[in-house]
């Protein structure tokens, strides 16, 4: 529904503009305007400058415009007596009444512009449009007559050189002889003298015939500038632009020019005059005149600014470095890229590919957040153990001080009382043996003490639960990792099977776990950090028990100490307390499990506990 309101609306919407232009076309006479051109009809600078003017004017005139061309064609017939049959002829054609604008371009003189139309149609309003290097003649503005004067832009056209090929020692320059080549000429030798260290060449006594074999081998460093050439000494005639496109390609150097016509030819390039905005300028000249503007008013444009102009192809060909041609120059016949073949496509993917990107970066932040936390809450939780291990053990340590300092002191004290007996000349016996019955005592009431401690540390209440043992080994693990890190040790999980659940204090079991996988690390000191190797492991035995070991590649157990292992304050060490096994053997037990160590057949130390499997 929508859609086809649209679409009415559209179509009344295009009636009323078509009855608009109707009206416009019904009301309005279009205006006549002759285009007198010096030149014949296929000269390329010509033909664009035509088109150039009549599409201006067709796109900003708001009454018809009726455009007729005629061409003098001065170059191939320049006596007196063709241009009088030209111009009788152009008298019987049209009258002045046909006429709203007279459109010349002249090219040797400006008769074209001046006395022709003046002879002919005395009222109508001249515009004229002169690629010239000669000044059109003050009285002309007398005529009613104004216009362009569009100079070649010589010295830009040297800047030009010099930026793209600043090592240019030589310029040769080729023109030809009609008056209006000897200008452009003359013009190239006047601005010679501006640049410096550059020696000019002028060809122009050179049938235009042998050019192309004397331009294949000039050296390095030199560069052809091509001026006019409308006609050369044998008295041949040419196109500027057909000239250049006999030199070119055969030029061991680059070839310059002045006109944008002569581009495309495999001419480099030059400060140009471009004939799609001299036309446009002249196109909006003439749109004045035609409404109204009296041309003895509007003074002569006289332009000396070209527009640098490169044929991408010949930058390319002659290796010059696309970073050397200055910004605002315009590139021609750069080949479409694939930017310009398939843009809307290339923008679709890139969105596409944006989103998927930006899709993928949220995701891979929400995932370091994840790991940041996990770390975090690692971290927290490596802390707590062993804040809990530090404060067991030094609660213990504490009582046990407290409890052993007593019956040490008495054994101490009885000792040095022994050896004052023992330094008289008869010691009494009897005093030293009872002596040593109070030691014995003593010591007796020290292994009370700790086996008390023990079992008060195994009546503590363990908090049961079905634990994953997999996951508990895991957990130690990453909890010993910073210590595995400092100390270069390679920690190694290995699990063959599926575990059962057992159960157990989750906290304790990670005491024991800790103690010794950092035993383990201690022991590998000696060793070279390549070999230093510590692996958990845990295997089900007999279905009914969980068998964990932690096996170490360090310096093993003494044979003599392995029965000692589990003694409380038995210690190798020397800032050793000796009670992390006694602690350990305590928590296993309490647990219905076994704990117990010794020697691998190769290398080190393995500690073996075994938990019951939760079968409830
Ligand atoms: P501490 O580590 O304070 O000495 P422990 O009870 O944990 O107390 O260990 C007692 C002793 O057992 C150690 O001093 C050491 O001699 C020995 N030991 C324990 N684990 C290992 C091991 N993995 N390799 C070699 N010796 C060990």
């Amino acid at each position: 529904m929508v859609f086809l309101v649209v679409f009415v609306a559209a179509i009344f919407g295009n009636v009323r503009c078509l009855a608009v232009n109707v009206t416009n076309l019904a009301n309005s006479q279009p205006k006549r305007v002759l285009m007198l051109f010096s030149e014949a009809k296929d000269v390329p600078g010509n033909i664009m400058l035509e088109q150039a003017v009549k599409a201006e004017m067709l796109k900003d005139s708001t009454d018809p415009v009726v455009f007729s061309s005629e061409y003098l064609d001065a170059s191939h017939f320049s006596g007196k007596e063709h241009f009088r049959v030209f111009q009788n002829y152009i008298g019987k054609k049209y009258t002045a009444n046909d006429l709203d604008l007279v459109l010349a371009f002249p090219s040797q003189d400006y008769t074209l512009a001046g006395e022709l139309p003046d002879a002919l149609f005395p009222v109508v309003p001249v515009v004229f449009v002169a690629i010239n290097e000669m000044d059109a003649p003050l009285e002309i503005s007398k005529l009613g007559v104004t216009g362009i004067v569009q100079r070649f832009d010589i010295r830009g056209t040297l800047g030009l050189i010099k930026r793209l090929q600043p090592d240019t020692r030589r310029v040769v320059v080729i023109g030809g002889s009609t008056p209006t080549d000897r200008a452009t000429l003359g013009r190239i030798e006047e601005a010679s003298q501006s640049l410096e260290g550059v020696q000019f060449e002028f060809w122009t006594n050179r049938p235009v015939a042998e050019l192309p074999g004397l331009v294949r081998s000039l050296p390095e460093g030199t560069v052809i500038l091509l001026g006019s050439i409308l006609r050369d000494v044998t008295g041949q005639t040419y196109y500027t632009p057909q000239v250049a496109q006999m030199l070119a390609p055969q030029a061991s150097v680059p070839v310059y020019v002045l006109g944008g016509w002569s581009l495309g030819t495999g001419a480099l390039g030059g400060s140009v005059v471009d004939p799609e905005d001299l036309g446009a300028r002249a196109g909006q000249l003439a749109l004045r005149v035609l409404a109204g503007a009296d041309p003895e008013n509007i003074p002569i444009d006289v332009a000396t600014k070209g527009t640098p102009m490169v044929d991408w192809r010949a930058i390319k060909r002659l290796g010059i470095k696309e970073s050397r041609v200055p910004a605002g120059t315009v590139i021609r016949f750069r080949p479409e890229t694939l930017w310009d073949e398939h843009r809307d496509l290339i923008l679709i993917l890139l969105a596409v590919f944006l989103a998927q990107a930006a899709t993928i970066t949220g995701l891979l932040v929400q995932r370091r957040e994840r790991l940041r936390a996990e770390a975090e809450i690692m971290n927290q939780r490596t802390e707590l153990a062993h804040v809990t291990r530090v404060s067991t053990m030094g609660q213990l340590t504490s009582t046990l001080a407290h409890e052993l300092n007593q019956p040490l002191g008495a054994i101490l004290r009885n000792a040095e009382a022994a050896e004052i007996f023992l330094q008289k000349e008869n010691p009494d016996l009897e005093e030293i043996r009872a002596i040593l019955a109070d030691i014995r005592k003593d010591d007796r009431r020290a292994g009370h003490v700790i086996s008390r401690m023990r079992s008060l540390l195994k009546r503590r209440s363990l908090e049961l639960k079905s634990l994953d043992i997999a996951e508990l080994l895991e957990e130690a693990i990453s909890m010993a990792q910073p210590d595995a890190r400092a100390w270069r040790v390679f920690l190694a999980l290995q699990l063959r099977e599926k575990l059962p659940a057992v159960r157990g204090d989750r906290v304790h079991l990670q005491q024991v776990l800790l103690n010794l996988i950092l035993n383990g690390m201690d022991s590998m000191a000696g060793v070279a950090a390549s070999q230093r190797l510590l692996t958990v492991s845990a295997k089900t035995t007999g279905g009914k028990t969980v068998e964990v070991s932690v096996s170490d590649t360090g310096a093993g157990i003494a044979p003599d100490k392995i029965e000692r292992l589990f003694e409380p304050f038995f210690t190798t060490k020397p800032n050793g307390m000796g009670m992390g096994l006694a602690i350990s053997q305590t928590i296993i037990e309490a647990h219905g499990g076994k704990i117990w160590g010794g020697n691998n057949e190769t290398r080190g130390a393995v500690f073996f506990f075994t938990l019951p499997v939760d079968d409830k």
